[in-house]
C-alpha cells in the first residue's frame, strides 16, 4: 500500500507515549498509514504520492475543542452586528437596523447580536419603541452579548402573541414599563430562550430557525475559520434540533472539514428514548454521543451557584436553572441508562455537589453502562469533589482562556477563590481527566491561547492568578489532543499521531516548546489537514 500523501522533515509531537517525537508521517485516505523517521516513512511513497517537506516546522495531532458552540458561532455570519464597535449609541444601532430594514423584504426577521449596553454613550438601555422607530414593519430582535436578555420591537412581540396581559413564563421575566404595566420590549431568561433559542426552549420559538441553505452555508465558514486555527474537531455544546439536519446535509454532501460531537438539550432527551436510539451514534465526521444540562449560572455574569456567596455580596449565591436534585437525578439516570454522557454545565459548588450525587446514583442503580460524564466548566472545586470525580471517573472540562480574557472580574467577584478556578492542575494530580472548553463565541476560539494560558496563568493585563493551577507544556496540549479525544470517547480514533488513527494534524510555523510561553498564543497556523485533505493553508 502507497500513501496518498506524507509530510517529511518535520518536527512531529505525537502524544503517543510509545513514540513521543517522529520525523515524518504517511497518510492514506483518512487515515495514518505510518509515523517514523523520514528513512522508514519514503518507502510508503509512490508515483501518486504528494509529499510536503515541511522544513523542520512543529506537526501536532489537530486540535479538538471538546465545548464548543458551533451553530451558534455560525449563526454570527447571519446576524447584525450589534457590538459596541459598531454600534456606540442606541442612534447609532437605530440607524444600522433601519438599514438593514431596507435590504429585506417586509415580514422578514432582523436578528441583532453582541449588543452592550455597558459599553454605549446613553446611559440607558434600548426599548422597543427606539426598534419600532428603526424598523416598524419588521419584526426585530436585539440580543444582548451575555445571551441571557434581549429586546424586540413592536412587531415582534406581536408575532408572538404578547401584550401587557402577557404573563412571565417559568424561569423569565418581560420587561415592563413600571407606571403603565406596558411591555418594554426586553425579554429575560426564559423569556428570551422561549421566544428565540430553539436550544433552550420548551416550546416552539418565535423567532423561526434560520433557512436550511443559509444555515449550510454559515455552518461551512465557520468551519473553515475554525481550521485555520488547527481545529480539526468540535463538540457543539447544545446542538438544536435545525442544526442536527444542518450538519447531516453538509455530512451527505461531503463538505464537513471539521468533525462534530452533537451535544443535545435534554429537552429532546425524550425523542432519543422513543426511539431506542442509545449515546455513540454516527461516524467520525459527524456523532452524538451527549446529552446537554445546564445546572447553575456563569461565572462572568455572577450567577454561578455558590456556597460561600459573591465577595462583595456574601448573601448573594447565585442561581440554580434545576433548583430540584430529584429532577437531576431523574435526568441524569435516564441519560445514564440511554447510553449517553451526561454533560452537565456546573460552574459553582453547590451545583458541582448536585450533579455528583447524580452521577453517583445513577452508577449505583445501574452499573452495567459506563458512559463516561462530564462536568462542563467545573469551576468552583474542592477536595472531596477531586476525590469523588476519580473514583467515579467524571471528567471535567474546565475553560481555558477564561483568565486571559475575563481576568479582571476575578478578585472582585471571587477573592481568594479565584486562584483555584480552572483548576487543571488539582484535576491531573487527583487522577481525573481534563478536556479542553474554549466555549467559544463565549470564549476565545484559539487552541494556542488556550494553551498558553494553562501554561501561564496570565491575563489579558499580564497579572496571574493561581500560579499553583498550572500544568506542564505536554500537559496542556495533551487536554487539546489525546484527552480531549477521550472527553468523546474517540481517544482509539484520534488525538495523537500513529497509525490507524485519523489523519488529522496540524502544522504550526513555530515550535511551541521553543518560545516564550507569553507567545505561545501568537504562534500561526501553517496548515491544518483533517481526514487526510488540507482544510487550511496560509498563503
Ligand atoms: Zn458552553
Amino acid at each position: 500500500m502507497k500513501a496518498d500523501l506524507i509530510l517529511k522533515n518535520a518536527a512531529i509531537k505525537t502524544m503517543d507515549s510509545a513514540r513521543p517525537f517522529a520525523e515524518a508521517i504517511a497518510f492514506f485516505q483518512d487515515r495514518i498509514l505510518a509515523v517514523g523517521q523520514n528513512n522508514d516513512v519514503m518507502e510508503l511513497g509512490g508515483p501518486q504520492t504528494n509529499w510536503l517537506d515541511m522544513t523542520g516546522k512543529t506537526v501536532l495531532p489537530g486540535f479538538i475543542d471538546a465545548h464548543e458552540h458551533l451553530s451558534w458561532f455560525a449563526e454570527n455570519y447571519l446576524n447584525l452586528d450589534c457590538s459596541p464597535q459598531k454600534a456606540d449609541s442606541i442612534d447609532k444601532l437605530v440607524e444600522i437596523v433601519g438599514q438593514r430594514a431596507l435590504d429585506i423584504e417586509p415580514g422578514e426577521w432582523i436578528r441583532g447580536v453582541l449588543y452592550d449596553d455597558t459599553k454605549m454613550k446613553d446611559g440607558r438601555v434600548l426599548h422597543r419603541d427606539d426598534l419600532d422607530k428603526a424598523a416598524p414593519e419588521s419584526p426585530v430582535i436585539v440580543v444582548h452579548v451575555s445571551g441571557h436578555w434581549g429586546v424586540v420591537n413592536s412587531k415582534a412581540l406581536a408575532c408572538g402573541g404578547m401584550d401587557r396581559n402577557s404573563s412571565d413564563p417559568q424561569g423569565g421575566e418581560l420587561g415592563r414599563d413600571p407606571a403603565t404595566g406596558r411591555l418594554d420590549g426586553r425579554l429575560y431568561e426564559m423569556a428570551l430562550f422561549n421566544f428565540a433559542f430553539e436550544s433552550l426552549a420548551v416550546q416552539p420559538t418565535v423567532v423561526p430557525p434560520y433557512p436550511r441553505d443559509i444555515r449550510k452555508d454559515a455552518v461551512r465558514k465557520a468551519a473553515t475559520f475554525l481550521n485555520s486555527a488547527g481545529i480539526c474537531s468540535v463538540g457543539d455544546a447544545l446542538c438544536a434540533p435545525s442544526y442536527i439536519m444542518t450538519y447531516h446535509d453538509l455530512l451527505h454532501a461531503e463538505l464537513l472539514s471539521l468533525r462534530i460531537n452533537m451535544i443535545v438539550p435534554y429537552q429532546f432527551l425524550a425523542n432519543f428514548e422513543n426511539l431506542g436510539l442509545t449515546g455513540g451514534w454516527g461516524n467520525s465526521w459527524l456523532r452524538c454521543s451527549g446529552i446537554k444540562i445546564i445546572v447553575d449560572g456563569a461565572i462572568a455574569g455572577r450567577t454561578a451557584a455558590i456556597s460561600q456567596g459573591y465577595e462583595n455580596d456574601p448573601d448573594d449565591h447565585g442561581l440554580l436553572l434545576i433548583e430540584s436534585q430529584e429532577e437531576l437525578d431523574h435526568l441524569i439516570r435516564r441519560i445514564h441508562d440511554l447510553g449517553y454522557q451526561a454533560c452537565v454545565h456546573a460552574n459553582g459548588d453547590i451545583a458541582i455537589n448536585m450533579v455528583l450525587d447524580a452521577i453517583e446514583r445513577a452508577q449505583q442503580d445501574n452499573s452495567a453502562g459506563k458512559p463516561r460524564h462530564r462536568i462542563e466548566h467545573c469551576t468552583m472545586i474542592n477536595d472531596a469533589f477531586l476525590k469523588r470525580m476519580a473514583r467515579m471517573k467524571v471528567m471535567a472540562l474546565p475553560f481555558v482562556s477564561y483568565l486571559w480574557q475575563h481576568g479582571e472580574k476575578l478578585r472582585p467577584f471571587y477573592g481568594a477563590r479565584a486562584d483555584r478556578m480552572f483548576a487543571h492542575k488539582s484535576f491531573l494530580e487527583a487522577g481525573v481527566k481534563v478536556a479542553s472548553g474554549s466555549d467559544h463565541p463565549v470564549g476565545l476560539h484559539s487552541p494556542l491561547l488556550g494553551i498558553q494560558c494553562m501554561v501561564t496563568r496570565k491575563t489579558a493585563a499580564g497579572e496571574t492568578i493561581g500560579l499553583n493551577e498550572r500544568i506542564s507544556l505536554e500537559e496542556a496540549v495533551r487536554v487539546y489532543t489525546a484527552d480531549a479525544a477521550y472527553a468523546t470517547c474517540e481517544e482509539n480514533l484520534k488525538g495523537m499521531l500513529k497509525p490507524n488513527m485519523l489523519a488529522d494534524v496540524v502544522v504550526l510555523q513555530q515550535d511551541p516548546w521553543k518560545v516564550n510561553p507569553d507567545e505561545i498564543g501568537s504562534i500561526d497556523v501553517e496548515m491544518t489537514i483533517a481526514g487526510g485533505k488540507i482544510v487550511f493553508q496560509k498563503n
